[in-house]
């Protein structure tokens, strides 16, 4: 059975605004007061893992360990059936550096080609470290369909050419709360918050 979270603050292990943004939504109907690595001025760890789950832990272990909170960590990315499920790990890279989402959007595009297959899925897996070392990860996929060109400048990363499956919008032109009703990360969480918020 998981622990339950009964502590008054915790740590986002991230520094993307638009994973804060989300995280700080969806947790809000849960009285959690919320901080975030990149408020705080945590170093960024490097992400060597191979898996999403390696890469949440890796990120949640080291805010924990810097902070004495628990941490929450999300790892995520984009798989591509015609591209044989990449970037997925290496999602975030495909924007290079500094992070352009243009480009990386171009990327998956050009790389497609003219294949048919537009499947794709975001996979978010969500680590939540409690400083004593017990640890608890969570998943969650939304699939739908590559769109070209990119609609709608709501978002962020690859939202612009993600519909999710069933609407005929993507990620980019739907409101937060909209989003929400399918996101791969609302649904990581809304497993975490089952299983560790049930009774708070
Ligand atoms: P990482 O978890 O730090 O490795 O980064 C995951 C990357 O996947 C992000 O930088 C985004 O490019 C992409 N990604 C994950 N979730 C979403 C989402 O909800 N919308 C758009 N892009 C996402």
């Amino acid at each position: 059975m998981a622990r339950r979270f009964v502590e008054p603050k915790l740590v986002l292990a991230t520094h993307n605004p638009g994973k804060v943004g989300e995280l700080v939504e969806l947790l809000a109907p849960w009285g959690v007061e919320v901080v975030s690595a990149g408020e705080l001025g945590l170093p960024e760890p490097e992400e060597t893992g191979e898996t999403f789950v390696d890469n949440a832990l890796l990120k949640a272990r080291a805010a924990s360990a810097a902070t004495g909170l628990p941490a929450l960590a999300d790892d995520s990315g984009l798989s591509v059936a015609g591209l044989g499920g990449r970037p997925g790990v290496h999602t975030a890279d495909w924007a290079g550096a500094p992070r352009d989402f243009n480009v990386a959007m171009r990327r998956v595009q050009g790389e497609l080609g003219t294949n048919p297959d537009r499947r794709a899925a975001f996979m978010s897996t969500l680590a939540l470290v409690w400083p004593d070392g017990h640890e608890e990860v969570f998943e969650g996929k939304v699939d739908g369909i590559l769109v070209w060109p990119p609609r709608g400048d709501i978002g962020w990363g690859y939202d612009p050419m993600f519909a999710p499956e069933g609407a005929n919008r993507t990620y980019g032109e739907m409101s937060a709360e909209e989003k929400h009703a399918t996101s791969h990360r609302a649904r990581a969480l809304a497993k975490l918050v089952a299983a560790c918020f049930g009774r708070r």
